[in-house]
């Protein structure tokens, strides 16, 4: 598939619908271009909030924001979902899952990913938390583990299920291993009887 352009103005493509993407799109809502926001979700994400999706505080719909109701009335805004490959400056134009898209002007604002600082072991073993379904994976880790430590006998095992490490004390960690405190603190003994609090390390 091939999206041809559709005004006589120049075609600004955005790829990436995070804060930097959206905040852009916004700004050029009265000027004279045709903007084409891409991602490959079709939902913005709020990721300050991941950590309480990650420990089932919140649901992963509050954090996950429609991008085309965001831009419901910006006449000169077009949104696609579409997983990016590759840009080819040469012609001036993108290639994505979907097809081949023609830009005047290409921003590319796709965030960050988790950094490993080449360490493939820590790659291989730890939980990222960036996006909606990596907070996913680690609530329905940790709750595996709950379920898990209550049927093992081992005490060593046991002890493993129920050691939760966070790697990294920036905000995200801090406020990570806080809400893991929470749930060791106030949630373990009433919803896991068999278990005591003393059982949970963060
Ligand atoms: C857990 C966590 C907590 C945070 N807490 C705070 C906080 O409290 N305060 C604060 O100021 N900042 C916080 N940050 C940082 C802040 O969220 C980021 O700096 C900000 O989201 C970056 O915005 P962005 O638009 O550059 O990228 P992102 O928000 O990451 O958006 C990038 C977008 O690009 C899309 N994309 C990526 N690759 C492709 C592709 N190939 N094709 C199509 N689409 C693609 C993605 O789907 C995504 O929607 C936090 C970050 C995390 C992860």
């Amino acid at each position: 598939m091939e999206l041809k352009k559709t005004a006589g103005r120049p075609r600004v493509v955005i790829i990436g619908g995070g804060f930097a993407g959206i905040n852009l799109a916004k700004k050029l809502k009265d000027k004279p271009v045709e903007v084409l926001l891409l991602d490959k979700h079709n939902y913005h994400t709020f990721q300050p909030l991941l950590y309480q999706v990650a420990m089932g505080y919140i649901e992963a719909d509050s954090i996950a924001f429609p991008l085309r109701r965001i831009f419901g009335k910006q006449k000169n805004f077009t949104f696609n979902l579409a997983d990016v490959k590759k840009i080819n400056p040469e012609k001036n134009t993108i290639t994505a899952d979907i097809g081949e898209i023609a830009y005047d002007y290409l921003v590319i604002a796709t965030g960050a990913d988790t950094n490993f600082f080449g360490n493939k072991q820590i790659e291989h073993f730890a939980m990222p938390m960036k996006n909606v379904g990596e907070a996913l994976n680690i609530r329905s880790f940790m709750l595996q583990n709950l379920e898990k430590a209550v049927i093992q006998t081992d005490p060593g095992e046991r002890d493993a299920l129920l050691t939760f490490v966070v790697v990294g004390g920036g905000p995200t960690g801090v406020e990570l291993s806080g809400a893991l405190a929470e749930i060791r603190n106030h949630v373990l003994t009433d919803d896991y009887p068999s278990l005591k609090t003393e059982d949970m390390e963060v």
